[in-house]
Parts: C-alpha cells; structure tokens; sequence
C-alpha cells in the first residue's frame, strides 16, 4: 500500500458513518452465525436484522432532518425575494400608467391611538398596497403579500400581509403631500413620514431626511418600498427583535431591485 492508498483507508476508519456501517455488518453477521448454529438455514432477513436496519435508517434521518430544515429555510427566503420582485414589478407598471408617479398606500397597522395595530386587516383598507396591486394584476395577489417564514403580520392570527410598507405612517394614517411634510421654515415636519409609496414621483425621491429639496438616495433600510416585517414582539413585555430569515430579512429597493439585509436595528428604529 502507498502513502496515499494508507492515507485513503485512515480516513475511512475514522469517518462515524463508515464505522457505523461496519459496525452493522458485524451485528449482522455475528446474528447470521447464531442463526447457523441452529440448524435451521437461514433464507430471510430475521427480526432483529429488520430492527437492525430501521435503526440505522431512523439514526440516518435523525441526522439529515436539521440540513433539510435549513434547505427549507433557504427556499423560502428566495420565494420571499421572488414575491417582492413581483410588488415591485406591479409597482413599476403602476408608475408606468400614473405619469411616473408611486401609489398612494395607507399600511394599515396603525391604530388612530397611535400604536402598532396587527389585528387590522389590509384588505379592508382600499389604499392598501394589496389592493392597490390588486386592479393592476386583475386578481387576487394574496400570494405575494405573504412570506413563508414571517413572524409577524396582520391582522394577527390569519395573516393577509407580512410586509412592511415605505409608506405613508402617519400615526392617522393619512398620508401627506411632501408640502404637507415640510414647515414654513423649511424642516421636515416627520422624518419617518418622507417614504416612498405616497403619490410621489418614483424619480425624485427624497430621503435625505433634513435637508429639502430631498435627493435621490439608495441604500440599506429606509431606503425601501416594501421589505419583511421586522420588529418587536406585538407582545409589549417581549423586547426581542423578530427577523424572519435567520437574522435577516429581504427588501425590495427604490430601484426594484431586492436585497438581504442583516441590520436588524434598521426594522427596530423604524418600526
Ligand atoms: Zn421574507
């Protein structure tokens, strides 16, 4: 034997499912001896060979299910970004037909009170980015308006929305012309307010945040017309951030393009 035919035979000694295997073979051999001394020849598997080999397999799947669950995990967050490329593609059509200009959408989780509302329901709510979608695509876009792994959505319990929208959030809920949005003295009335989805021009965007006249900007969290619900528990004594794909979450971007994002401070400073 060469070094590397030694090295080869090592490895299979020391790899656990080749030493299980083996490990079976001698069960079943050492059980196939005793059978012999019996005078009986044996032509089947016996019970214990069959039990033998129901625990291997069960040991086997045991050890497969966790990557199968991650498999799992992987596939829904690529549907999660296929469903938001589909938002946003409703929305460009939308521009395309209302002279460059982005829908007006009320999210509907704010409650008159001023507080984050997930028993309401998008689809009671006719400025709602679902309903919005829904006279461009002629159908029901229930589909789309759903992540697999969401945590949170509303109305709570039978989710019809996990997204969350750049829109107008308001505390009422009305949303604003950008000369609503800006005092006589030139500051910006809400910060939070100055999103996207409200009747503005998909071209001038303006997320500068202080300074007007705003700029187009692109990047990470605000910067966002529809993205995976992140936030803090509906439960108010539970603090933990909630982020739907393994720490991260998808969004679809001002130029229709969608992203994984990883800074869950950015879903937590914009609820
Ligand atoms: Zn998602």
């Amino acid at each position: 034997m060469d070094a590397a035919e030694t090295e080869f035979w090592d490895r299979q000694t020391k790899c656990p499912v080749m030493t299980t295997f083996r490990a079976v073979g001698r069960t079943i051999r050492s059980i196939r001896r005793l059978s012999d001394e019996s005078d009986k020849p044996v032509r089947a598997f016996t019970l214990v060979e069959l039990l033998v080999v129901m625990g291997v397999i069960s040991v086997l799947i045991s050890i497969l299910l966790p990557s199968l669950h991650r498999a799992r995990a992987q596939a829904d967050a690529v549907a999660c970004a296929s469903s938001l490329r589909s938002i946003g593609q409703g929305l460009q059509i939308y521009v395309n037909d209302h002279n460059g200009r982005l829908p007006y959408v009320i999210e509907p989780i704010w409650s008159p009170i001023r507080r984050l509302d997930f028993t309401r329901d998008p689809r009671a709510e006719p400025q709602s980015l679902s309903n919005t979608l829904k006279t461009i695509w002629k159908s029901d876009p229930a589909k789309l308006m759903k992540c697999n792994s969401a945590q949170l959505g509303y109305p709570t319990g039978n989710y019809a929305m996990t997204y969350r929208v750049s829109a107008a959030n308001n505390y009422d809920g009305i949303p604003m012309t950008i000369e609503q949005l800006v005092l006589p003295n030139g500051t910006v009335r809400y910060e939070y307010s100055l999103k996207q989805l409200n009747g503005r021009k998909h071209k001038m965007l303006h997320m500068n945040g202080d300074s007007f006249p705003f700029k187009l900007a692109k990047g990470p969290g605000p910067f966002y017309l529809v993205r995976d619900f992140v936030g803090k528990n509906p439960d108010p004594n539970e603090f933990s951030p909630r982020l739907p794909h393994n720490k991260t979450f998808n969004q679809l971007m001002l130029d229709m393009s969608v992203n994984n994002e990883r800074d869950s401070t950015v879903g937590l400073s914009y609820p």
